[in-house]
C-alpha cells in the first residue's frame, strides 16, 4: 500500500471486519484480472476484441448453432485452463481459514477460488469444472470435455448419447441456478458486512445482494475499480490494486 489514504481505507475495513460477526465476500471479474483473465465488459481485450460474448455465449446460439458456440467457448476454455489463482484469491483463503469471512459468493466461472483453496464457494454463474448433457444429464469433467472438443470433427464435444455438451455455466439468456442464488441471498441477509471485490455490481440478480445486506442493517464494503451503484452507501471503498489491497487487509487482520 503506497498512499496514506489507501492505508487508512484498509485499516477502516479491517476494523469493520473485526467488529462483524458475519462477513461474506462477493467477487466478480476484477479479482481474476491479475490472473490474466480479461473482464469481458472491458471492450477490446483479448478474445472479446473480435466477438461479442453476449451474442455468442447465448443459450439460443448453443441450441441452434453448437458449432459456432463451441468455436468460441473452446477458445475460452483454453484461455481459462492455463490460469492460476493470484494473491487476491489467496488472501480470501487466508481470511476464511482464520474465520474472518464465512463464504465467498462469486460471479466468476473460472474455478480460481476453489483452485486457491477457498472452502465455501457459491458459484452463482456456475463454473467450467464440468459440462453436461441436457438430454440425459451426464456430467463430464473439464479435461475430458477439452479432449472431446479436440477430437470432434465438427468441434462440438458430445455426450455418449450423441447430444452436444453444454458447459455448466449460466449462459446469456439462461436463469441463474436457483439453489445457488437462494444460498447467496441467505448469506447476504445474515452478513454484518458484505465485502464486494472486483465487481461493478451491475449484473442482476447478483447486483441485488448488497441491497439485501443493507436492508437487514448490514454494511457494504467495496474493493473495486470504477464506479458501482453502491458507492454512496458503502462504508469503505478501495479502488486501487486488488491484490495489494486484499493482501494488506489480510495482514491487518493477522
Ligand atoms: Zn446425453
Amino acid at each position: 500500500m503506497s498512499s496514506p489514504a489507501a492505508e487508512a481505507g484498509v485499516e477502516r475495513l479491517a476494523g469493520l471486519m473485526r467488529a462483524a460477526d458475519s462477513v461474506v465476500a462477493l467477487t466478480g471479474a476484477g479479482i481474476s484480472v491479475p490472473s490474466g483473465i480479461p473482464d469481458f465488459r472491458t471492450p477490446g481485450t483479448g478474445l472479446w476484441a473480435t466477438v461479442d460474448p453476449m451474442e455468442v455465449a447465448h443459450i439460443d446460439v448453443f441450441r441452434r448453432e453448437p458449432e459456432r458456440f463451441w468455436a468460441f467457448y473452446g477458445q475460452r476454455f483454453a484461455s481459462l485452463e492455463g490460469s492460476r489463482p493470484n494473491r487476491a484469491h489467496a488472501a480470501l483463503v487466508e481470511l476464511e481459514a482464520r474465520g474472518a469471512i464465512d463464504a465467498v459468493i462469486t460471479q466468476n466461472i473460472d474455478c480460481l477460488h476453489r483452485a486457491a483453496g477457498s472452502r465455501d464457494v457459491v458459484e452463482v454463474h456456475g463454473s467450467i469444472a464440468t459440462a453436461s448433457c441436457r438430454a440425459c444429464g451426464e456430467a463430464v469433467p473439464l479435461a475430458e470435455v477439452r479432449s472431446r472438443f479436440e477430437r470432434a470433427p465438427d468441434g462440438v464435444p458430445r455426450c455418449s448419447c450423441g447430444r452436444a455438451l453444454k458447459p455448466d455455466v449460466v449462459l446469456f439468456g439462461e436463469m441463474l441456478d436457483e439453489g445457488a442464488m437462494r444460498r447467496a441471498a441467505g448469506l447476504a441477509a445474515r452478513a454484518d458486512l458484505l465485502l464486494c471485490v472486483g465487481s461493478s455490481l451491475e449484473v442482476h440478480p447478483v447486483a441485488g445482494l448488497p441491497e439485501v445486506t443493507l436492508r437487514r442493517g448490514g454494511a457494504v464494503a467495496l474493493v473495486t475499480k470504477g464506479p458501482t451503484p453502491f458507492d454512496r452507501e458503502a462504508a469503505v471503498k478501495l479502488d486501487g490494486d486488488v491484490e495489494a489491497e486484499l493482501v494488506a487487509l489480510a495482514a491487518a487482520l493477522s
